[in-house]
């Protein structure tokens, strides 16, 4: 069922329809990377079926920001043995602090998460945090830099740069327009300028979010 797309070298990116999500992964020598978690355990547990045909390495996951399509799918990861997820520290905060108010988004998707009953439900509050300097984390053989650029999409974006591939949370969307609920719009259009100031360092940009018009055939963009 699940189709990965290649984006570099040990690179890949999953669209789950849950709430449709990019989820990022990172495969080294000894650990692999996953970004973004998904809205549950349902769709969390669709990622980590899919993840597990690619890698049987231990995982660690990133949390792009703190809107529940991200990081309710925690759960699942560290039933699976994950003990590191990673975010910004302002991400990590939210998701302590009101991470349970975004529950009553996913009563149809995710009913279980929604009433907080059932098999993985609980919040995973980000652990490995990074706050304004850059952060390597080594997979063994493949170091990833997960960076902080400001303010934007929500106060706690985090970016995840391999070699080949810049995640880009929800910075960016997939085929829809901008989600500027808890936004900062004036420090945004500074987050992106940076974003594409380094656009000739990575060969592929993958936003997190995917509208219903962007499916497994559409191409992350550039494409090579
Ligand atoms: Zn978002």
């Amino acid at each position: 069922m699940s189709e990965w797309l290649d984006v570099g070298a040990d690179n890949y990116v999953l669209v789950t329809e849950g709430s449709l999500l990019n989820t990022g992964l990172i495969v080294g020598s000894e650990r692999a990377m996953v970004v973004d978690a998904g809205c549950g355990p349902r769709q969390g547990r669709e990622i980590l079926d899919a993840v597990r045909e690619k890698t049987s390495l231990p995982l660690v996951v990133v949390n792009t920001h703190a809107h529940y399509d991200h990081f309710f799918g925690n759960a699942v990861f560290a039933s699976d043995g994950a003990t590191e997820f990673w975010a910004h520290e302002n991400c990590a905060r939210e998701i302590d602090d009101h991470g349970d108010l975004q529950r009553r988004f996913v009563g149809t998707l995710e009913p279980e998460m929604s009433t907080g009953e059932g098999e993985n439900v609980e919040l995973v509050v980000p652990n490995a945090i990074v706050k304004d300097q850059p952060v390597l984390v080594d997979l063994g053989g493949i170091t990833v830099t997960l960076f902080y650029l400001g303010r934007g999409h929500t106060d706690g974006d985090l970016l995840v740069g391999t070699p080949t591939t810049l995640f880009v949370g929800d910075l960016v969307e997939q085929g829809a327009h901008p989600s500027f609920e808890d936004s900062y719009p004036e420090e945004w259009a500074d987050s992106l300028r940076h974003i594409s100031a380094l656009r000739h360092r990575y060969e592929f940009l993958i936003p997190a979010t995917a509208s219903p018009a962007a499916t497994s055939s559409s191409r992350p963009w550039p494409t090579p």
